[in-house]
């Protein structure tokens, strides 16, 4: 068998065992209704959570911006690829969150994969939540840093590895800071607490978070309060922040700038297009000058958490707007989503072994974007699909 069989028998096998990914071809922006070829769908399954990915304000940004600075930077930061604008953007992240200082990457996947190897080495420890996020578990099989892994969640197991890393020089926790299957939050308190009382540092991947989650919008830590706790956040500006693509890692000064020096996917990857970096700074100021955005997506969160509850259906609870349906058979969440998609509506089933088996669900994100109405129909249709489904 040569490659090219090799890639076909595995692909029947993926095919096979109904794990096939389809991609679905938009033909409009992303936004709360978008369309393909054949139909128009209400959209609950994109990362748009404060429906900036195709706001006004960000492409006349973008416009302004591609005439200003041009396209393209065709070059890496150090050698001829940095812009005022990429210096601007760095500080204003930094601004924004609390910390010293920031670096752009062009994804918080290449954040992540650029971190641990840069500053952590065979001395050292990485004490890793288990259902984090590929990116982190990447970055950190790249470095040579000895790994612990905790169990989701649990603090008396992330303890148990803190005591085992104790001979390490330098112990790092790293988690996401929200997890994407259940939409719950990092118990950074604790962890925090934890990270104090072992002399460890904290390492928090905000993606599903920065810009929109907490009083403010910066994140699962501000929402616990531990900003000055955290040592490195890690993010991405292909969610909430008008969701194109970038990532940074913001923290302290010396860290950054040691990662400026060595860390491989900013030495050797290209520079953000500046015109991204202009938008994404136009992100940013609306959030700061329009709270009523971050508290529009609250709101819709509590509201459609709350309908869908007293609907009778199962969802985790929680304050993300990720809002996962519990529904245990694998084939009732397919089905579910297959013909919410028949009615004009996009969630996304999933099921065993990216969830835990019988723990099936269908995942909704709420967005800003989204209308009272939106959510409404929402609701409806699944209380009638699960009349169908308890009856039928
Ligand atoms: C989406 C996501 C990423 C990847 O971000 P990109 O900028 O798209 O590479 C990394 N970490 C977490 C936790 C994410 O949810």
């Amino acid at each position: 068998m040569n490659l090219k069989e090799f890639a076909a028998s595995e692909l029947a096998g993926i095919q096979e065992k109904g794990l096939y990914k389809d991609e679905r071809v938009l033909t409009s922006p992303q936004q709360a209704h978008i369309e393909t070829r054949k139909s128009r769908f209400l959209n609950f399954c994109a990362n748009n959570y404060l429906g900036l990915a195709n706001h006004p304000e960000l492409l006349a940004a973008g416009k302004e911006a591609l005439d200003r600075y041009g396209f393209g930077m065709a070059s890496v930061r150090f050698i001829c690829g940095t812009a005022e604008i990429h210096k601007q953007l760095e500080e204003r992240v930094a601004r924004f969150l609390g910390y010293e200082d920031v670096i752009l990457y062009s994804s918080c996947f290449d954040a992540n994969t650029g971190l641990f190897e840069t500053l952590l080495d065979e001395q050292d420890a990485i004490i890793s939540d288990r259902l984090n996020h590929a990116s982190i578990i990447d970055g950190t099989r790249l470095c040579k840093a000895m790994r612990f892994r905790f169990r989701h969640g649990n603090m008396e197991h992330l303890e148990t590895q803190l005591k085992r890393a104790d001979k390490y020089r330098f112990r790092m926790i790293a988690t996401d800071g929200v997890f994407s299957m259940d939409g719950d939050v990092a118990r950074l308190k604790e962890i925090c607490d934890l990270a104090e009382r072992y002399d460890a540092l904290v390492m928090v991947d905000d993606s599903h978070a920065t810009g929109f989650f907490g009083p403010t919008g910066r994140g699962s830590v501000e929402h616990h309060d531990v900003i000055h706790r955290v040592t490195l956040v890690t993010s991405t500006f292909g969610k909430a922040l008008g969701g194109s693509s970038g990532g940074f890692t913001a923290g302290p000064r010396e860290i950054i700038g040691l990662l400026r020096q060595r860390s491989r996917p900013y030495l050797f990857s290209n520079s953000l297009s500046p015109v991204v970096a202009a938008v994404t700074l136009k992100a940013i100021d609306l959030i700061e000058e329009n709270p009523a955005l971050v508290e529009k997506l609250r709101q819709n969160t509590a509201y459609f958490r709350r309908e869908i509850e007293s609907a009778g259906l199962s969802v985790r609870p929680g304050e993300h707007p990720i809002v996962p349906v519990m529904l245990g058979d694998a084939r009732l969440a397919h089905e579910t989503a297959d013909r919410l998609l028949e009615n004009g509506i996009y969630v996304v089933g999933f099921s065993f072994p990216v969830v835990p088996e019988g723990e099936a669900r269908i995942r909704i994100q709420v967005s800003a974007a989204h209308e009272k109405e939106d959510l409404d129909l929402l609701v409806r249709s699944l209380k009638n699909l699960g009349h169908t489904a308890r009856t039928g």
